[in-house]
């Protein structure tokens, strides 16, 4: 196992020490880079894929932080000033400020913050494409006395990888539209996959949260909350659901203008959640 863990690695995108809004208590935050669906209302387009070193942004970067490596682009964090020039001009939705790090080497990190941390949340992008990488990243916390939690869009099927919920405390799992086509719109991505993935995790009792984020005209939360309710049953009483407000702030394309919902509307939502049998429904 110490042979895989030593040679996988993981493009981390960020970590972030202490986080009080990714599960409970504080926790060390870790995103990974690139997603395998593009939602309209992403509010980090440029975390969606992985750098293709075309080479623009290495020219522009002021601090001469970004050098060409062959068919890598080389990112110097000492001398990056954070100006985020590198993230307005790349085209492709990527980042080229990332690091490729082991299990343990993120270990090291997060075991550096352990008394002051209660686990970790492993989040994206999504997270879910580097399912071995989390397994042995969740060994290593899970021997520590640390939490662990996976932050995901459902859109990775979690039955090919029960392995890793083995080691997993729960997910925080998001369900961005219930309808089929209203999913592909809004997300590009396969609704079937999030259903199904939402059933096995009910199984396994391994739901942190559910998370509806309300984009007015885009998604379908009403259909969404009833459809949550009967995959549940009765283990809604013990489910939490969090119905997000959507916010144009930091998205790109046909939503970078569109209106949040009313109060009036989240509020309405929040009754039919509770009416529907959720233990726990906040509102953001
Ligand atoms: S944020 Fe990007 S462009 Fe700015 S200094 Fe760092 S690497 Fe260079
Ligand atoms: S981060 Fe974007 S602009 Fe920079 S080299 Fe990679 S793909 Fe090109």
């Amino acid at each position: 196992m110490m042979a895989l863990a030593d040679s996988l690695t993981a493009p981390v995108n960020k970590v972030i020490p202490f986080s009080l809004v990714d599960g409970p208590g504080s926790r060390c935050s870790i995103f990974l880079q690139g997603c395998n669906i593009a939602c309209k209302y992403c509010h980090n387009p440029e975390t969606q894929n992985l750098c293709v070193a075309c080479g623009l942004c290495v020219e522009q970067c002021p601090a001469g932080a970004l050098h060409k490596q062959g068919k890598q682009v080389m990112w110097n964090k000492d001398a990056c000033v954070q100006c985020d020039t590198c993230i307005h001009v790349c085209p492709h939705k990527a980042s080229p400020k990332i690091e490729r790090l082991t299990p343990s080497e993120v270990f090291e990190v997060v075991h550096s913050y352990q008394p002051f941390i209660r686990g970790i949340t492993v989040s994206g992008g999504e997270c879910m494409l580097h399912p071995d990488w989390m397994r042995e990243l969740f060994s290593l916390c899970r021997g520590a006395g640390l939490g662990t939690l996976i932050d995901s869009n459902g859109c990775v099927p979690f039955w090919e990888h029960e392995d890793l919920l083995e080691v997993a405390d729960g997910v925080m799992l998001d369900i961005k539209a219930w309808d089929t086509d209203v999913f592909k719109r809004l997300t590009n991505g396969d609704a079937s996959v999030v259903k199904r993935n939402l059933a096995l995790l009910a199984e396994h009792d391994k739901i942190e949260e559910l998370r509806i984020v309300v984009v007015p005209g885009w998604n379908d939360p009403e259909e969404t909350i009833a459809g949550i309710a009967s995959t549940l049953g009765s283990k809604i009483a013990s489910t939490k659901l969090k119905l997000i407000r959507f916010r144009r702030f930091g998205v790109v394309g046909e939503l970078a203008d569109a209106e949040s919902p009313t109060d009036e509307r989240m509020v309405e939502l929040e009754a039919l959640a509770c009416k529907a049998g959720f233990g726990t429904v906040e509102l953001r």
